[in-house]
């Protein structure tokens, strides 16, 4: 299996902590504390990141309470869209292998 399946770049591009944690808006540090649990590649002992694997960390870190997935399939039924039933508990099920759960849902 291709490790690097998920990545889209055309051209290496590659970024270090300093310039990933700027596009991400997080601490060097909390990427350093987690960089076993984050898609990167490691050339020696510099990790860096392509835009493919900023993304994936993106998604692995985003909250999405549960009221705002109800919010979401509430707006779907008005506008007519087909129902679901299964959409909401679909996207509330998703989540990374290796992600904790007390990061993926709001308190
Ligand atoms: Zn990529």
């Amino acid at each position: 299996m291709n490790r690097r399946l998920y990545c889209r770049c055309t051209k290496v591009r590659n970024f270090n902590y300093d310039q990933a944690a700027r596009k991400l808006g997080c601490f060097r540090r909390w990427l350093e504390d987690n960089i076993s649990r984050l898609p990167h590649q490691k050339y020696g002992s510099a990790p860096v990141f392509c835009e493919c694997e900023l993304a994936l960390i993106q998604d692995m870190h985003t909250v999405i309470p549960v009221s705002v997935l109800e919010h979401a399939a509430a707006v779907a039924g008005e506008r007519g869209q087909p129902p679901e039933p299964d959409s909401v508990l679909s996207l509330k099920s998703i989540r990374p292998a290796g992600a904790s759960r007390r990061t993926r849902t709001a308190s």
